[in-house]
């Protein structure tokens, strides 16, 4: 059976297409990436074994952007990766914020619609942007089953003590306002393949995962299970990020809004877009160019670089805390998976914790996944590189299974 895994956004989409090999492995067969959703520049960019393309395309909205990557799929006149859209048994589509309704994948339906449309003001651009790749994607294939898989699912087991903000309880109970955590597919990956290049049960294991990308999470993973994580209601809490200012007072807010007189929405674009490494540096938040300008000596640069930093640092003693130890650290991301500079800063000075990184590992790490610590650490650090696409049609496959007769497809 083939499948295929969608990430609408709000101004892209990526997709990946796999098919089931025997025993219970995916193996991908083509990939690619709308970007630039409704902009006259858009453009797709597919890859499979046999070729790559760029299609021009003029303001696409999700449906005409589903279907050229569609139409790109089954191009025998290009070597189509699919005879027939039919082939397709399942889409696994990726759903940002699913609140406390969804612990796991489901098949959609009407009721899984509704209940995402509830969680629309939880995440006001992504889920309508996730929802409407679900609707055109269910009447572009419609024998297909179509399972979403949500960001937010695998920190559903996060303890209340963990997840509840010091508010009044009423603002949880009536308004769901708690911590949910994003970047679960991710973390979910990344916890059972490190514990895998470690050689550690992951059902006895306490490790702290740091996916660093444009966004940030450091999830607690005990025994396989997430027990705390940065993110909260939104993707605003915890570690700073590109834009995103991270942890801060929320008397800066009230303070901003009264003696500032910004608007509610100045106040949202400065904390989610103007914040973060961009805002401290006056840079941008391309990681590599920040490191690049502090080692030439750029003040805010080197200071973006030190914040972000020091702040992870703390989540580590804070998640060593919460979990009584470490014995894995596992980064992934863009930044985590391509960063020795980011990932020695972090480990610095954590010799208390028992973790000492090897500094040629670190440095040679490339496209494997791998060991960082040193032989005589006592925590095992690992690279892995977080594939959300993999895991996302694992998911799908895995419910399918239970669940005989809800896949079309005519392989
Ligand atoms: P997203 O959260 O958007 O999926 P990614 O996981 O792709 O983001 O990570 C993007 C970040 O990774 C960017 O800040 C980019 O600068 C950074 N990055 C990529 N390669 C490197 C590198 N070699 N060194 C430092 N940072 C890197």
């Amino acid at each position: 059976m083939k499948i295929l895994v969608i990430n609408c956004g709000s101004s892209s989409i990526k997709y990946r297409v796999f098919q089931t090999a025997e025993p219970g492995g995916l193996q991908s067969l083509a990939g690619g990436a709308v970007n630039g959703l409704g902009r006259p520049d858009a453009v797709l960019e597919h890859q499979s074994r046999e070729r790559e393309s760029r299609t021009a395309l003029n303001r696409p909205d999700h449906r005409r952007a589903l279907e050229a990557i569609m139409n790109v799929l089954t191009d025998h006149a290009h070597g189509g990766d699919l005879w027939d859209a039919s082939e397709i048994g399942l889409v696994g589509h990726r759903a940002v914020h699913g609140g406390d309704r969804f612990a796991g994948a489901v098949f959609v339906d009407g009721d899984v619609i509704a209940g995402m449309q509830k969680c629309i003001p939880l995440a006001p651009v992504h889920n309508p942007a996730n929802l409407e790749g679900i609707r055109q994607a269910m009447n572009m294939l419609p024998r297909a089953g179509h399972v979403a898989v949500f960001d937010t699912a695998f920190h559903q087991t996060l303890p209340q003590r963990a997840y509840m903000y010091g508010l009044p309880y009423d603002l949880y109970e009536k308004h769901g306002i708690r911590k949910y955590g994003f970047h679960g597919t991710s973390c979910g990956y990344v916890a059972v393949r490190a514990a895998e290049v470690a050689g550690r049960e992951l059902s006895r294991s306490k490790s702290v995962i740091f996916h660093l990308g444009n966004g940030v999470t450091v999830a607690a993973v005990k025994n396989g299970r997430s027990v705390d994580t940065s993110l909260g209601l939104t993707p605003l809490e915890g570690a700073m990020m590109g834009t995103r200012c991270g942890d801060l007072d929320p008397g800066v807010v009230l303070y901003l809004l009264r003696e500032l007189n910004l608007s509610r929405e100045q106040v949202e674009r400065m904390l989610n877009h103007d914040s973060g490494i961009l805002g401290v540096s006056g840079r941008g938040n391309d990681m590599r160019r920040i490191i690049g300008l502090a080692h030439q000596g750029d003040h805010r640069c080197k200071l973006a670089l030190e914040m972000y930093v020091y702040r992870l640092k703390k989540y580590m003693g804070a998640y060593a805390a919460a979990m009584g130890g470490i014995d894995l650290v596992a980064f992934a991301g863009g930044v985590g998976e391509n960063s020795p500079l980011i990932r020695k800063m972090i480990l610095d000075g954590m010799g208390f914790l028992g973790i000492d990184l090897d500094l040629a590992r670190n440095e040679e790490a490339g496209a494997e996944d791998c060991i960082l610590g040193s032989d005589v650490s006592r925590v095992d650090v690992v690279l892995v590189h977080t594939k959300e696409e993999l895991m996302i049609a694992r998911e799908a496959l895995a419910l399918a299974k239970r669940n005989p007769g809800r896949t079309g497809g005519d392989e």
